[in-house]
């Protein structure tokens, strides 16, 4: 089985959040399972060169904007899986991945060169696995060449939904020089008086998936669907939630490059060597038995900041250290910087995007790990937490109800704690709670060992996305 696996953004390449973990890791899952797996990105600017080799794939003919723009191609393992790297300067060579005028013309072209490139390369994929809006371009490309295109007859999608949020709205007007000037595709983009992309790729794919099961539930209400709830209901015998894994190469303490010292759920010693690392790195005093509440987050309204900014004070109150590590919204930054400011020996900051080490060294050092989100697709951070012996506080909505369970000290069962009204009183309820286990060690590290012995492994999201493509090939489109 030959598989595609389309994404804006892949680990090590580039990312901004979540969907550049899941598309760094399910192709190299899949080739596990002994498929052919792809991934395709653009060739950012930003990318480290240590990650690219010389080959390219020179003059790949690529239909666009009334001639062809021949384009080259980068090749890289460096995900684990064979990787291409769409190179276009005009859209690619910027300081970051996302937020320009013309980010709807920058990934129309990518998910046309990437089906020129399997093309050229007479790589007749039996899947093509788009995430996220950026992809509804391919998705919706695919099906319109399986009425004129033989190569891709045979070909089935498959369309991610990572954050239904995200929907990749354009002026409708420019569907006609992206070439989808004409019926059904020219509808099937419409949406709220522009064109939408993600809600093409959502009606033009051959089977849907969410990053979870209870996102799956929640975008099908008008509360969270955000317009779109109506089209997930209507496509729901195609549409399921697989949560996603965790890539145990990258994230386990017992073999983190990035940590000052390794740890297992058998020999927690180093984790307390973490935690002075991570104080010295904010600047912030040796205090090794105050409490660390962190976050690791988009700066965004999504991941809870305005809870959190109501809940600041209190926070301190407990006595807890609060370290956070965060890149986005001018708003949430300039909060961060006035709590910092406010009170320097225990409020440490990072304001930006830092890279893998920083998230890695976090994981490792704090005691707790907040994600008060609004909503939650999947959320990766809780389990890279577990797995880390800090324990996540979070809200009870989708994958981090899925995956969080709340402590039980009768039973010794649960790996964190779990609050469900979006208010700042359940929040600091829950963070209370905590910290009054934190205070009774033999709790504390039965908790921390049921979060670390839990399986997140990307090996049973592949064998479900196996399953799912499987079907799609069996059934007609
Ligand atoms: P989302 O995909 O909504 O951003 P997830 O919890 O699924 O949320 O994934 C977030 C990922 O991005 C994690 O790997 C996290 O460590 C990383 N991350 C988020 N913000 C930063 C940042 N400022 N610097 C470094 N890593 C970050």
């Amino acid at each position: 089985m030959r598989v595609a696996l389309l994404s804006s953004e892949v680990v090590p390449f580039a990312k901004t959040g979540g969907l550049a973990d899941v598309a760094g890791a399910l192709p190299k899952a899949l080739r596990e399972h002994d498929r052919d797996a792809v991934v395709i990105l653009p060739h950012y600017d930003q990318i480290d060169r240590g990650f690219l080799t010389d080959k390219v794939i020179e003059n790949v003919p690529v239909e666009w904007r009334g001639g062809v723009r021949p384009t080259r191609v980068w090749q890289s393992d460096a995900a684990g899986a064979p990787g291409y790297l769409i190179e276009a300067p005009e859209y690619f060579s910027r300081p970051s991945i996302y937020g320009y005028g013309d980010d709807h013309e920058r990934f129309a072209f990518f998910s046309r060169a990437t089906l020129a490139l399997c093309k050229h390369l007479d790589w007749q994929p039996d899947i093509i696995h788009g995430n996220d809006w950026p992809c509804g371009f391919a998705v919706i490309e695919l099906r319109a060449r399986r009425r004129y295109d033989s190569f891709y007859q045979p070909t089935r999608t498959l369309f991610s939904i990572h954050n239904i949020a995200y929907q990749g709205a354009f002026d409708r007007r420019d569907l006609w020089w992206l070439g989808f000037g004409d019926p059904p595709e020219r509808d099937d983009f419409m949406f709220k008086g522009a064109a939408s992309a993600l809600k093409a790729g959502l009606i033009a794919a051959d089977a849907l998936t969410t990053v979870s099961r209870r996102y799956a539930e929640e975008v099908q209400t008008p509360e969270q669907g955000y317009g779109l709830d109506w089209l997930l209901r209507a496509r729901r015998n195609r549409f399921v939630g697989v949560t996603n894994g965790v890539d145990y190469d990258i994230w386990n303490p017992e073999t983190d490059p990035h940590i000052a010292a390794n740890f297992s759920a058998e020999d927690l010693a180093g984790k307390r060597e973490c935690k002075l690392d991570l104080l010295r790195r904010f600047g912030l005093p040796q205090e090794p038995d105050r409490p660390i509440i962190a976050i690791v987050s988009r700066l965004v309204a999504q991941k809870g900041y305005d809870l959190i900014r109501q809940a600041a004070g209190a926070i301190l109150d407990t006595g807890s250290f609060f370290i956070a590590l965060g890149a986005g919204d001018k708003e949430y930054e300039d909060f961060l910087q006035r709590w910092h400011d406010s009170a320097p020996q225990r409020v440490g900051i990072y304001k930006g995007y830092a890279g893998e080490p920083l998230a890695h060294q976090i994981e490792a050092g704090a005691d707790m790990f907040l994600m008060p989100s609004l909503y939650e697709p999947c959320g990766l951070n809780q389990m890279y937490s577990m797995r880390y012996a800090t324990v996540p506080i979070v809200r009870a909505t989708g994958g981090l109800d899925d995956t969080v369970e709340n402590f039980d000290p009768e039973r010794g069962a649960g790996n964190g704690f779990k609050f469900y009204p979006y208010t700042t009183s359940a929040l600091l309820e829950k963070i209370r709670e905590a910290l009054y286990f934190y205070g009774k060690p033999e709790a504390w590290t039965q908790m921390q060992r049921n979060g670390m012995t839990m399986d997140n492994s990307w090996s049973a999201a592949a064998k479900k996305y196996l399953e799912i493509y499987e079907e799609i090939l069996k059934s007609p489109t």
